[in-house]
């Protein structure tokens, strides 16, 4: 604890040592301020400035310290000034008393909340940020929660002190008013409950629901001003219409036709999307060549005579086509119509909250309307506007798939997880491949042990790493292609044969016609969405790579449903969308599986943290397999088994991470990892292993020594010494 906080907790602590040891609390009773009443009236009238000044000070002490006695106070308020200005006084006094005691709870406990429970406080502040005014709106007019409780949580949150003093002021005067009233008949008085009868608490109450009512009519106008002048249908074609056929609009539909709503997904060019024909599972065939690549150069490692590979990139590039085509009937539209999904095939565009034009792929438009909609348009890659770029027909993950010839000098733009998997596969599958980032580490998202293992291997692999190098300029040079690099200060000269850009991906609007129903777009390219998936209109909806923030397949799916089933029964209940339990992989040579915080997310929210490890050399199958390398981290809070997050980088990461995800989404702690059977010898295993690296940590060590002695005193000998049993010849 700081010297400060120190300072102040023993100044709060004399203050209410002095008002306690000087029996303050007995001062301030009904009895005392009735008896009294006449001859501190006759003081006051001799001195009002210092009897106003005084009283006001006393006040605000009183509340600032959450000391006993405010009510009683606020009748003498009334009892010696009068209704207006005793109403003055003790609402000026009792907001500034109360935004004092609000201040001194944030300055004490709010960085160390933060530090331990960051996740937590941060969903706090969000709905602080959100509602907090309506929230202590209430809290300050239901006269079931004490005031002083008040101050010290809501100090505990991201108010702004302007917005709770504001609103503690203007909601505590009904309350305020009815004490003061009473303090001006205090002869009447037989004891503070007879101040407010059931019939105003009641009222009280009531008052209390205002806010709330108010915060859903306000919610109610809003959403309804947003609409205005658009005419809504009175009939629809459909319950939803869903805009792209990949990941995200595909389990739109699918929720849609399952819950027997008449639904129809417009897809403009290939269904399945990125994901099916262009993303994931071509690239993720492409990666498999390349690991059976790795193994027969490095067969000697299982006793087989290494061969040099001689791989036919043509053939390779087929089995990706032919890996694509045995998924595809997953996605087709056969297959969804039979689920009740209506498919067309074209390009839709907005023609107001309700209804799309949709250009069909024969040049025919037709007008379609819907109670929702749902956006799933998906992303492309982007490719940067540096010179010459454009001019060496650059590679993206869109194009990649109709290469014929495999480049034998690859260049690739970009260390994340698209240009990490595709520049570490065809470096195995024999191009020689430079890969280019921009930043200090591949994979920047994750912790930089993580960063440091994947650039070991892709070294070993013969990837020409070049780290903070920033492409600049590309250039034809005697008929060789060559691109030029800043790198500290310096210019790189990498010439190649091919240029794959991989260097993020922009979402997918252009032709939909959102301004056309006044929605923008993000400055990274997404369309912004609520909680519930929805855009500007309730009944619009956005899920997958066009929404972000994140852009793999199972997000995609994650939002949809939120989409689809807000869209259709949003009218009695929204579901907001929950990202706490999100997992990914990158499926590079080491895998990189992560769930939940990585170290560097943990510093960077104040989140308290231990890190448990265990190394994949370890591992018995990983051994067998002669693929012992990587590790396991885990993320807990301090002294607990509860998990913030785990990385695992090596073989199968992404397996081995599924029962982390479990146990996070569960609740479940690493003890309930250990306390279960793993077959062995299996790459799981290793899950339980780390839980295991967690227990050793936390063994009780006094219970341990207790026992020693006990075995000890068990065997009738006090000493423990170690022998040796065994010694070999
Ligand atoms: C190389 C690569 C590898 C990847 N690997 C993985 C991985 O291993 N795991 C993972 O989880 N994710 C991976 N991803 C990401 C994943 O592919 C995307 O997150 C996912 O496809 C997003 O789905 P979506 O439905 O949002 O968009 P998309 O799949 O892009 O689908 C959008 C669809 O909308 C259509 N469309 C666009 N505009 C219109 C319009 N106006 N009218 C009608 N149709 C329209 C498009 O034609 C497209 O078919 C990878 C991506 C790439 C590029």
């Amino acid at each position: 604890m700081n010297r400060n906080k120190l300072l102040l907790i023993l100044i709060i602590a004399a203050i209410v040592g002095v008002f306690l040891g000087f029996d303050g609390h007995k001062l301030l009773t009904l009895e005392n301020l009735q008896t009294h009443q006449a001859s501190i009236g006759q003081w006051i009238d001799q001195n009002l400035v210092l009897a106003v000044g005084g009283y006001a000070a006393i006040y605000v002490v009183v509340t600032a310290l959450s000391l006993p006695g405010a009510a009683i106070m606020t009748l003498a308020g009334g009892a010696f000034f009068g209704n207006l200005y005793g109403l003055a006084a003790v609402s000026i006094a009792s907001t500034i008393g109360a935004s004092l005691a609000f201040l001194v709870a944030r300055f004490l406990m709010r960085d160390t909340l933060r530090r331990r429970y960051g996740e937590t406080v941060a969903k706090m502040d969000r709905g602080i940020e959100k509602d907090g005014a309506f929230y202590l709106a209430t809290l300050r007019l239901v006269p079931v929660f004490p005031f002083f409780l008040i101050n010290l949580a809501m100090g505990l949150t991201a108010m702004k002190l302007r917005t709770y003093a504001l609103v503690s002021w203007i909601a505590m005067l009904p309350g305020t008013f009815v004490y003061v009233n009473a303090g001006t008949q205090l002869g009447q008085i037989q004891s503070t409950g007879d101040i407010v009868s059931a019939d105003l608490l009641l009222s009280f109450a009531l008052l209390g629901l205002f806010p709330l009512i108010a915060k859903f009519v306000v919610g109610f106008i809003r959403s309804r001003k947003v609409y205005a002048g658009w005419q809504k249908p009175e009939h629809f074609d459909y319950n939803l219409l869903v805009i792209g056929g990949g990941s995200a609009g595909l389990v739109s539909a699918y929720i849609a036709a399952a819950v027997k709503a008449k639904v129809a997904l417009i897809e403009k060019h290939k269904m399945g999307g990125d994901c099916l024909n262009t993303g994931c599972v071509p690239s993720k065939a492409l990666i498999r060549s390349a690991k059976a690549a790795d193994t027969l150069r490095h067969a000697n490692r299982y006793g087989l005579e290494s061969v040099p590979v001689k791989g036919s990139f043509k053939n390779i590039m087929n089995r990706v086509k032919d890996v694509i085509a045995k998924v595809e009937p997953h996605d087709s539209p056969e297959r969804y119509r039979k689920l009740g999904v209506d498919c067309i095939a074209g390009e839709a565009s907005f023609v107001s909250p309700w209804e799309l034009e949709v250009r069909h792929n024969d040049g025919r438009t037709e007008r379609l309307t819907a109670r929702s909609i749902v956006v799933a348009t998906g992303g492309k890659p982007a490719v940067p506007p540096i010179t010459g770029l454009k001019d060496m027909q650059p590679l993206t993950s869109d194009n990649l798939w109709e290469l014929e010839e495999q480049p034998e000098r690859l260049l690739v733009l970009g260390g994340g997880p698209i240009g990490s998997e595709l520049a570490h596969a065809f470096a195995r599958l024999g191009s020689k491949v430079t890969q280019v980032e921009m930043g200090e580490r591949l994979l920047a998202k994750e912790d930089e042990d993580v960063s440091e293992l994947v650039l070991k291997q892709f070294q070993a692999d013969g990837v020409d790493v070049r780290l903070k190098h920033s492409a600049a300029e590309f250039r034809i040079e005697e008929g060789e292609k060559v691109a030029y690099c800043e790198h500290e200060g310096e210019r790189v000269r990498i010439p190649f044969d091919q240029v794959l850009v991989a260097v993020g991906r922009a979402a997918n609007t252009a032709g939909l016609n959102l301004d056309r129903i006044g929605v923008d777009t993000l400055p990274n390219g997404t369309v912004p969405v609520e909680e519930d998936m929805s855009l500007r209109y309730p009944n619009v909806f956005a899920c997958g790579d066009v929404a972000g923030p994140y852009q793999f397949t199972h997000a995609a799916a994650h939002q949809a449903w939120y989409a689809a089933v807000n869209g259709l029964f949003g009218q009695f209940k929204r579901f907001k969308v929950d990202y706490r339990v999100m997992p990914w992989v990158t499926f590079t040579s080491p895998e990189v599986a992560r769930v939940g915080l990585s170290e560097a997310e943990a510093k960077a929210q104040g989140v308290a943290y231990e890190v448990t490890r265990y190394g994949l050399d370890d591992l018995d199958r990983a051994i067998a397999e002669s693929e012992d390398h990587g590790f396991i981290k885990v993320l807990t809070p301090p002294g607990k088994d509860k998990i913030l997050g785990a990385v695992v980088v090596g073989s199968h990461a992404g397996e081995i991470l599924a029962e982390f995800t479990l146990a996070m989404k569960h609740g479940l702690g690493l003890n309930k990892i250990l306390g279960t059977i793993h077959p062995y010898p299996t790459w799981n295993e290793s899950a339980k292993y780390a839980a295991g690296e967690w227990k050793r940590a936390h063994a009780p060590e006094g219970i341990l020594k207790l026992l020693e002695k006990l075995h000890g005193w068990r065997r009738g000998k006090n000493t423990n010494t170690p022998r040796s049993i065994y010694a070999p010849d």
